[in-house]
């Protein structure tokens, strides 16, 4: 039980931050924040980069966020070519954590800009692998 069942295609199977995986299974979305100087970090990491501590502990990315940008793939790298087209956006939640994922494709094109409000929902893709997606909220 890792961070390999992250994601249509997983790059790495073993991570600090794995538990990641743990919380997206409850439907949370959580980012770190050390425990030393507050700094937030989405996607989650294990050790701070501003100050380098490695004393960090979990939050969750709640709430409604703000769509920054977005974008429609419709050419895939390796492993999504069965998935395009899809849209991909940034959206910024509480506190400026900013948020890169897919956006729920079952929104029409008029219904995506800049600016909408976007909450996060898990997706189980099938075959013990999950992800998150943004939706309208
Ligand atoms: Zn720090």
């Amino acid at each position: 039980m890792g961070f390999e069942q992250f994601g249509i295609v997983s790059f790495t199977g073993v991570t600090k931050a794995e538990q990641f995986v743990e919380f997206l299974k409850n439907n949370e979305l959580r980012g770190t924040v050390c425990a030393q100087c507050g700094a937030k970090f989405f996607p989650p990491r294990a050790d701070c980069s501003s100050c380098l501590s490695d004393q960090m502990e979990w939050f969750p990315i709640t709430g409604e966020g703000a769509l920054i940008s977005h974008t429609k793939a419709t050419f895939a790298p390796a492993g999504f070519e069965k998935d395009v087209p899809y849209r991909l956006g940034v959206a910024e939640f509480a506190d400026g954590i900013k948020v890169f994922g897919r956006i729920d494709g079952t929104l029409p094109d008029e219904a995506v800009k800049a600016g909408m409000k976007v909450k996060v929902r898990m997706l189980d893709l099938g075959e013990e692998r999950l992800t998150y997606e943004f939706t309208a909220a």
